[in-house]
């Protein structure tokens, strides 16, 4: 088995209630290669018909699956997690193929995203509520946590496969069934783990996936639905903004994964070179196309030339091609227009006074490829410094104390991911107390893990993914007060 057999062409389709079908009128729609822009295969295209389909069949399931045992629930997770380990580079190189990262990235994607299954499978047995005696006295107080019910996830094309782990594996745990919409980019990896998931034993109805063309129309659809309770999103802030307003008609449960704009901060008393191999990190996992990548690099004046001169020694050494390929270090960003997009943001920067340390432009075709970039000097107010690049540039910004590292770091409507480098333990504490952000990376440019609760504040959303927190977000709380003497 390799890559794309992880998906029979039967299983290129919509699974609904536990069976493989076409889709509406025998709709498809084009998975791509961003390598060389092929065509690799096409995939089902599902209506709102098919989408209403699907939210019956979760309906349906919601009953019996609630009252599943635990154990039996995270069996399940755990063996997809055994299943999905033995097939980790077949997973890697599948999707390497539809979303571009080199296959060690990838593959290192799949250890992460799979132990969400792991985390999980080991979380359903813990869910408990408590006993308590009236403080008044004459009664008890107890609390029963039960699954919300049906829940829409809707992923991004960034992490095909740990994007929908995070979702799919706390709502397995909690006993929830689900209708999932795939990115449309990257929707194969989706549907490789759905075969996993149903090898592994999971009961018809409890994962129901559709990839579409109309995402729009479908969430709209369902969410009109009353029977539908949790919506869960990934991507961009403005659509997660119309999501919030949409479920508000049935008063849904939602969770909102959206976008940042990551301060990576470096201190005049940092380990420089440490500092640097973080920043390689926070910048390039995932050609930087990911909503931790650090997004605006503020130095301290004092040693900004010289972590620009090392980090775009670095970043110049980086092996850009085909993500398949030995050897590579930076695969194609996902479409034309993400190439497009990047090469603007640095054109303004350097027309506001950026300097150029590396990189800088689109190597030429085939694929949607461009050079990793460093900026120095760029202006705070860039286009660059305000939106998000996703994609492999690093601007640095300087700034003279740690009033204004942390008054600039907070200038954005973004707080998911943060960082920072400094040897001094105060100055830690301090930061990570005054950073607005949901996660803050200290000496480290990784955060990213399944035991952690992964998650933003302001325009970034809200609710958390991973650690003991992520399963909460699939449980509703009933108190039952009991008279008693
Ligand atoms: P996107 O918002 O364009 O698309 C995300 C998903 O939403 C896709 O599946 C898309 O088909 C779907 N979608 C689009 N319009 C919709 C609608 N009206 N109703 C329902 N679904 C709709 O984002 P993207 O370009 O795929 O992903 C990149 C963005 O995701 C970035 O902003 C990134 O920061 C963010 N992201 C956030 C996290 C996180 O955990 N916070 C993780 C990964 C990516």
């Amino acid at each position: 088995m390799s890559g794309l057999d992880l998906v029979a062409p039967e299983q290129r389709g919509l699974f609904i209630g536990g069976t493989w079908r076409e889709a509406e009128g025998g709709a498809q729609f084009d998975v791509l290669d961003p390598a060389d822009a092929t065509v690799i295969t096409a995939v089902a295209d599902a209506s709102v018909n098919d989408a209403v389909d699907a939210l019956d069949a979760a309906v349906a399931a919601q009953h019996d699956w609630a009252r599943t045992p635990p154990r039996q629930r995270g069996e399940i997770l755990r063996g997809a997690f055994e299943l999905i380990n033995e097939r980790a580079d077949d997973f890697a190189e599948l999707m390497s193929l539809e979303m571009g990262k080199p296959v060690a990235e990838a593959r290192g994607e799949v250890t992460y995203g799979n132990e969400f299954f792991r985390w999980f499978s080991e979380e359903a047995a813990r869910i408990h509520g408590r006993w308590m005696n009236n403080p008044m006295g004459g009664s008890r107080l107890l609390t029963i946590r039960k699954p919300v019910g049906p829940c829409f996830f809707v992923t991004p094309w960034n992490f095909p496969l740990a994007m929908g782990t995070r979702k799919i594996g706390p709502a397995i745990a909690a006993g929830c069934t689900m209708v999932v919409k795939p990115a449309e980019l990257t929707p194969l990896t989706m549907l490789a783990l759905t075969a996993v998931l149903t090898e592994a034993g999971l009961p018809a109805g409890v994962l129901n996936v559709v990839p579409t063309t109309r995402a729009g129309e479908m969430s709209k659809a369902l969410m009109a639905d009353d029977r539908l309770r949790k919506v869960s999103f990934t991507g961009s802030t403005p659509v997660g903004r119309l999501l919030v307003k949409q479920s508000a008609d049935q008063l849904q449960r939602v969770s909102m994964e959206l976008g940042g704009n990551a301060p990576f901060i470096v201190f005049d008393d940092a380990d420089l070179d440490a500092a640097v191999e973080g920043a390689m990190i926070a910048k390039m996992r995932n050609m930087g196309e990911a909503c931790t990548a650090a997004n605006r690099f503020l130095v301290h004046e004092s040693v900004a030339d010289e972590f620009g001169a090392k980090l775009a020694d670095r970043m110049s050494g980086l092996k850009v091609g085909r993500g398949q390929e030995a050897g590579i270090d930076v695969g194609p960003l996902i479409e034309e227009k993400a190439v497009e997009t990047v090469g603007q943001l640095v054109t303004d920067a350097v027309q506001d006074g950026a300097k150029l340390l590396a990189g800088g432009s689109a190597p030429d075709g085939p694929g949607f490829f461009y050079s990793p970039t460093v900026l120095l000097g760029v202006h705070p107010e860039s286009r660059i410094n305000t939106e998000e690049i996703f994609g492999p540039v690093a601007p640095i910004t300087t700034f003279a104390s740690e009033e204004e590292a942390v008054e600039r770091a907070n200038a954005t409507e973004y707080g998911l991911a943060s960082y920072v480098y400094t040897k001094d333990l105060n100055r830690t504490i301090r930061m990570a107390e005054s950073l607005e952000y949901g996660m803050v990376g200290v000496n480290t440019g990784l955060l990213s893990n399944p035991a952690a609760p992964f998650g933003g504040v302001k325009a970034s959303g809200f609710g958390r993914e991973g650690g003991f927190e992520g399963i909460e977000e699939y449980l509703e709380t009933t108190y039952v007060g009991i008279s008693a003497d």
